[in-house]
């Protein structure tokens, strides 16, 4: 520990980790979640790489997850060794795309498989996202590196972000995004969504969530006060018209696409 600062060093920080991991299969054991245990390392205890990369993991899946990381990490850095600190800011930021670019590939294999199956999609990047679903063998046999992330990440016509948020993907285009008229930016800000982005598109499994948030609403809407309640009813309802619209105006693949 460095004297007044009350930063920690790495085998502080390792044994935190692993008194973590101990509490967390310790209450995944009571509560009976086995799946939600934390496996064993087969290289060994956890160590801060293993924690970044789940942090990574974790960021990349997380609506707006650049803000996550900053608020997460500045924290991190400021906790552990100055040395550590210094070598890992680069790589934070590589980890954070590689794992950005496992997710949208995830994605992306998502709506294609769906298209295969029959299922539509609707809303204005519709027609994009079609397109863009036709590279998704493209990711399934590319190994994902911090290089093929950069490039991949500035490929807009490829990157189909998931905003289960907001029930909906993004097609991320800078030009047409309503997230941030401020500033142009790299990436789309999900935690800021606006209805009517022409970067929108929406799957049959969204519709089918929709309706599903707008009945919790209306049963959550009958055990509060009037005026929550019908604020609560108003939003089921314009949920419920999202999915309806995406029921008339969802197209799907031709009978003879490949
Ligand atoms: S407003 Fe548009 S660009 Fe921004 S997250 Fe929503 S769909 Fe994406």
């Amino acid at each position: 520990m460095r004297p007044g600062t009350g930063t920690l060093k790495l085998t502080t920080f390792r044994r935190r980790i692993d008194a973590f991991v101990h509490w967390a299969n310790t209450e995944a054991d009571r509560c009976g979640l086995t799946g939600e245990t934390i496996p064993p390392d087969p290289l060994g205890n956890i160590g801060t790489a293993r924690f970044r990369r789940s942090l990574a993991w974790h960021i990349a899946r997380r609506p707006n997850g650049l803000v996550a990381l900053a608020i997460q990490y500045g924290h991190l850095r400021t906790a552990i060794s100055g040395a550590y600190a210094s070598r890992g800011r680069g790589g934070i930021h590589e980890l954070i795309d590689i794992e950005t670019v496992r997710a949208v590939a995830d994605t992306v294999a998502d709506v294609h498989d769906d298209l295969q199956a029959g299922r539509g999609v609707s809303g204005p990047a519709a027609r994009r996202a079609i397109k863009a679903s036709a590279t998704a063998p493209r990711f399934a046999g590319t190994v994902i590196t911090a290089t093929t992330a950069k490039r991949l990440l500035v490929n807009e016509d490829a990157i189909i972000y998931d905003n289960p948020h907001a029930l909906l993907l993004c097609h991320y285009k800078r030009g047409t995004a309503l997230c941030h008229r401020d500033g142009v930016k790299d990436a789309p800000s999900l935690d800021h969504c606006v209805p009517g982005c022409g970067n929108i598109v929406r799957t049959d499994r969204h519709a089918i969530q929709l309706r599903e948030r707008a009945n919790a609403l209306d049963r959550a809407a009958s055990h509060v006060p009037q005026p929550v309640g019908t604020r609560l009813r108003a939003n089921a309802d314009r949920l419920r018209a999202h999915a309806d619209t995406h029921d008339r105006t969802r197209i799907t693949l031709p009978e003879d696409a490949p």
